[in-house]
């Protein structure tokens, strides 16, 4: 078994990862996709690299980051803890690439119950979706009452109150 784990980590399929590694999903997004808005899979990649290095994880958590390159959500961004929905909208006449951001959707049993979708809670650009996320994240981490999960804490402050912390 250590020797096929060694083998994976070389080939960049590592099995032992973070929470938001093991978690990630990206729809096929503009470069395959005649649909798509929005670049997918780079932008995912650059996410949790992102969060990977900014984000103390816990080794028994699981985080899911659900990027789509438009609203048909091929990627279930539904039900992410953050959900990213490809968009496009106008800046300075050119249309730039954004992503609509969704918080606190859950699977399973969660401390409050059963699965829940997630809450639109604002639009950012492409390049912000990164280390807003980020900042997210840290918020729920230095905030969280007890062993509270994020789709928990999402759902205990408003739409407005996260639309600040990201
Ligand atoms: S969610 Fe949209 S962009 Fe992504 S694969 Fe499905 S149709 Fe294409």
């Amino acid at each position: 078994m250590p020797a096929v784990l060694a083998r994976l980590d070389a080939l960049s399929l590592p099995v032992r990862t973070s929470a938001v590694r093991r978690g990630v999903v990206a729809c096929t997004g503009i470069e395959f996709c005649n649909i798509a808005v929005t670049e997918t899979k780079e932008r995912a990649k650059n996410i949790v690299n992102l969060l990977d290095e900014g984000v103390k994880w816990s080794e028994s958590s699981m985080f899911r980051v659900n990027v789509n390159g438009c609203p048909n959500s091929c990627g279930q961004h539904w039900i992410a803890d953050v959900g990213l929905q490809g968009c496009t909208k106008k800046v300075d006449g050119e249309q730039r690439e954004h992503f609509d951001v969704f918080l606190g959707g859950a699977l399973g049993q969660n401390q409050s119950g059963g699965p829940r979708f997630n809450r639109r809670v604002k639009r950012v650009t492409a390049e912000e979706v990164a280390p807003s996320i980020q900042r997210v994240i840290e918020r729920y981490q230095t905030s969280r009452q007890s062993d509270e999960s994020f789709s928990d804490f999402c759902a205990r402050h408003t739409e407005e109150e996260l639309a600040e912390m990201l």
